[in-house]
């Protein structure tokens, strides 16, 4: 046998990364069922949508972030009230801005074992009414996507987004294809609270049922749990307004998806005691978050490094299309079927910074990313490990 050649070696390595994501996705569950109990359900995590500098949908008399913050926590009152040994965790429970990813980072590091978001709906039409909710997935409605796009455009309000949501522009509907990667869990959990919301609401709460949907909601996705968004109401439409923003309306609202939490408790409880339905096990980052660097050294090297990424692509290129002699080397980065391709490496963020504007001559597009052991990771980790 001679020695082998460099593109063996890349394919082999690569082919062995490949092996250990694949252990990885399918022992995860095995991970975590001898330290967790996966017959309980303890920890609820209320998101209220918005906040801060980002009202929301607005109405002629109201705001979304008031609304949903209102209704949130009466929603976290009942639950602790009544439900004394559930813990509820708030994403916010004042008028402050919180980052989307963060509202995720908050149910996921808490273990949380449902992540409820509280929104209100908008609508150009102004007799549009009626309350949905819904779960992670893909509907191929025009509505449903243009609801996720308004919800999902609120990034655009944080610093970094770029690099937080690595390249995802919330109004670009091309942008949605990365959702097609993801790994569809806890679906069928989210959908039965997600169905008890709706019968609540339209049986206790008389609001207009327009049902669950799936679409593709950037807090849902990042979520590692059954999660739920609820469109408690239409703030364009007069009447619902006026119930959303009126004390009794909000413990209407508040009270329909308290019961729906007690009963699907009790069916999560009663299916894990006849040993039938068992609460889904708790899964680390979603795997399709991994965007890999063909690079074995790059791999291999622990440093937190900054980069600018130019280009995402589903075609492989030739490091020769890139003119970077400037800037020396161009990483290549994979992910299922797509392929990404940095510039400028270096451990410092302020450096790599400096370079974007020069870089978005050539790729309007370019922005920062953090990798470490070749694996892009949110730039909101790497700079809280840089700290
Ligand atoms: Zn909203």
């Amino acid at each position: 046998m001679g020695i082998p050649s460099l593109k063996t070696l890349l394919i082999k390595r690569y082919l062995c990364l490949i092996l250990v994501y694949a252990v990885i996705i399918f022992m995860a569950p095995f991970l975590h069922a001898t330290d967790e109990p996966v017959d309980k359900l303890d920890i609820v995590v209320i998101d209220a949508g918005h906040g801060g500098h980002d009202p929301g949908a607005i109405g002629s008399r109201g705001k979304e972030k008031d609304i949903v913050l209102a209704v949130a926590l009466k929603l976290g009152d009942y639950i602790e009230k009544n439900l004394p040994d559930i813990k509820v965790i708030y994403t916010r429970k004042t008028d402050v801005f919180v980052e989307l990813h963060e509202r995720a980072n908050i149910a996921n590091r808490n273990n949380a074992d449902l992540f409820i978001s509280i929104h209100s709906n908008w609508w150009t039409n102004p007799n549009t009414r009626g309350a949905e909710t819904f779960t992670m997935g893909t509907s191929h409605d025009e509505r449903n996507l243009q609801v996720a796009m308004k919800e999902n455009s609120v990034i655009t309000l944080e610093e970094n987004y770029e690099s937080n949501y690595e390249g995802f522009d919330p109004d670009l509907a091309e942008s949605y294809i990365i959702f097609n990667l993801m790994q569809k869990t806890y679906t069928s959990q989210s959908i039965e609270f997600a169905d008890l919301v709706q019968d609540q609401f339209r049986e206790r709460a008389m609001r207009n049922d327009r049902g669950v949907k799936q679409e593709r909601f950037l807090v849902l996705w990042r979520t590692t749990m059954p999660s739920v968004l609820i469109e408690t109401g239409f703030i364009t439409n007069a009447s619902e307004q006026r119930y959303m923003m009126s004390k009794e309306g909000q413990e209407y609202l508040a009270s329909a998806i308290y019961r729906a939490f007690k009963e699907y408790k009790r069916n999560i409880e009663n299916n894990s005691a006849k040993g039938s339905l068992k609460l889904p096990e708790r899964e680390e980052r979603p795997v399709t978050y991994m965007t890999v660097a063909t690079d074995p050294d790059l791999q291999e090297d622990s440093n937190i490094y900054y980069m600018v990424q130019v280009l995402t692509t589903t075609r492989g290129r030739t490091l020769d299309d890139f003119s970077f002699s400037d800037y020396g080397h161009v990483a290549e980065f994979k992910t299922n079927n797509l392929y990404k391709y940095a510039v400028g490496k270096s451990t410092s963020f302020e450096q790599v910074s400096r370079m974007v504007p020069e870089v978005q001559q050539s790729f309007p597009g370019a922005f920062v990313i953090a990798v470490q052991g070749g694996i892009i990771i949110p730039l909101s980790e790497a700079r809280n490990q840089n700290k």
